[in-house]
């Protein structure tokens, strides 16, 4: 009769739900021969653990074995306590059984203590208590990494002219430019790892391998385009693939008159489900294409200066993510990016003071002078992270939003329906 499962699982009772479970005060805790062995965490997100041991009832029938988890160490706290009952475990045998038990209802960024238990008529054994955090809302697993695939639009009139159709090497080197920032390569004081990198998509629309990976060339008779109209024109809304699945970059000659612009983005949305500050409602597009190109756009003149284009594609990659910049154009407001960690300064008093040469910036409140090295600052800068709080918003707007490529549960609102909020926000 060896017919017990290897593995017991729940049977997840949870008395959770406002009802007090009377304390049990006939139970002593006592030495019934068994082994309970402390809890495993093997994972936990924001409302839910897996939880793992091994129990050994020594050939013995058990009245009961389970887990208990509380908000107190000292599992007083009966409203947070749960008690989840473990099938198998019961049924006497003399092998260990690992126990996996999956607990689900948890709140957000809360510390709880487990302990796993079997019991033999009034005693009871406990194994060891541990701990652990749900993590919050805003944090999100750190083992996800955000390969995010990229097609370049690379917009062209003379074929010979390199600079506008741009070879194959010049691109992918600013995409490795670009990851080296966003990885922190560099593994400079102000930088951080934003666990996203980006990578040339290796197939076309219909799934067919392109001749270059993550390049698309157009070549059109029209020489210049205005940046302020670029995005709305039907051509590049019809070039456009779909944002839900890939980042579309163009690069193309803007006019003369925007000779200093190295490139402008789209700022990324939220959803009505889960908003963060400064960001629209983009749920309707988990539905519908939205009708303009929605994407980056980059000023091919820069290609020849590798770091300074890929500065630039870091810096407009954080706004199509999200951010805003870390400095108001005119007058102080400290909330500007919606960031807590990032230091707010008035652009326009600045250039006034230290002109656009300096790299110091005076804060707008405490008027503290700091160098600037954040890559939604502008020139001049050393431009060397992002903050834990702009890395925390661009996962949000991979986890949540549409029009990104990446982790995001867009699943969830795939019903919802709405108008197009248009327009749209772009950002220099
Ligand atoms: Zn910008």
């Amino acid at each position: 009769m060896k017919n017990i499962a290897k593995v017991a699982f729940i049977v997840a009772l949870v008395f959770f739900n406002g009802c007090k479970p009377a304390p049990l005060p006939y139970i002593t805790e006592g030495d019934i021969g068994v082994y309970v062995s402390p809890v495993t965490i093997l994972n936990s997100s924001h409302r839910s653990a897996v939880l793992s041991g091994v129990i050994n009832n020594n050939n013995q029938e058990l009245s009961l074995a389970g887990v208990y988890l509380s908000k107190t160490k000292e599992f007083t706290h009966y409203e947070a306590e749960i008690s989840y009952q473990i099938a198998g475990v019961v049924v006497p045998s003399k092998d260990n059984i690992p126990v996996s038990v999956t607990v689900s209802n948890l709140l957000p960024d809360t510390r709880y203590y487990v302990k796993f238990y079997a019991r033999i008529s009034d005693k009871i054994k406990y194994g060891e208590t541990i701990s652990f955090k749900t993590l919050s809302l805003e944090e999100d697993d750190q083992s996800i990494i955000y390969d995010l695939p990229v097609i370049f639009h690379v917009i062209y009139d003379e074929p010979w002219n390199k600079v506008k159709n741009i070879p194959a090497e010049d691109l992918y080197a600013a995409l490795e430019s670009s990851n080296k920032m966003l990885n922190n390569t560099y593994k400079t004081k102000e930088g951080i790892n934003t666990r996203i990198r980006l990578y040339p998509t290796p197939c076309d629309e219909k799934g067919v391998m392109l001749k270059e990976p993550g390049i698309f060339r157009i070549q059109n008779t029209q020489k210049v385009y205005d940046k302020d109209t670029f995005g709305s024109l039907k051509s590049t809304t019809k070039q456009m693939w779909d944002p839900n699945k890939v980042i579309n970059i163009w690069t193309y000659a803007f006019d003369d008159k925007d000779a200093s612009i190295i490139g402008q983005s789209y700022i990324g949305y939220t959803i009505s489900t889960n908003p963060i500050g400064g960001l629209r409602y983009g749920d309707a597009y988990f539905n519908s294409a939205p009708g303009y190109g929605h994407g980056i756009q980059m000023s091919n003149r820069y290609i020849v200066n590798h770091e300074t284009f890929s500065e630039a594609l870091t810096h407009e990659l954080g706004h199509y993510l999200g951010l805003y910049h870390t400095f108001t154009d005119e007058g102080c407001d400290v909330n500007n990016d919606y960031c807590d960690d990032t230091f707010a300064y008035d652009r326009q008093y600045y250039t006034k003071k230290f002109g656009v040469g300096n790299m110091l910036r005076e804060e707008c409140i405490t008027h503290k002078l700091h160098k600037a090295t954040n890559y939604m600052d502008y020139y001049t800068a050393d431009f060397l992270g992002f903050s834990p709080d702009q890395i925390a918003r661009m996962h949000h707007v991979l986890n949540n939003s549409p029009l990104v490529p990446g982790a995001n549960k867009r699943a969830k609102t795939r019903s919802i329906q709405a108008d197009l909020p248009i327009p749209e926000k772009r950002l220099m």
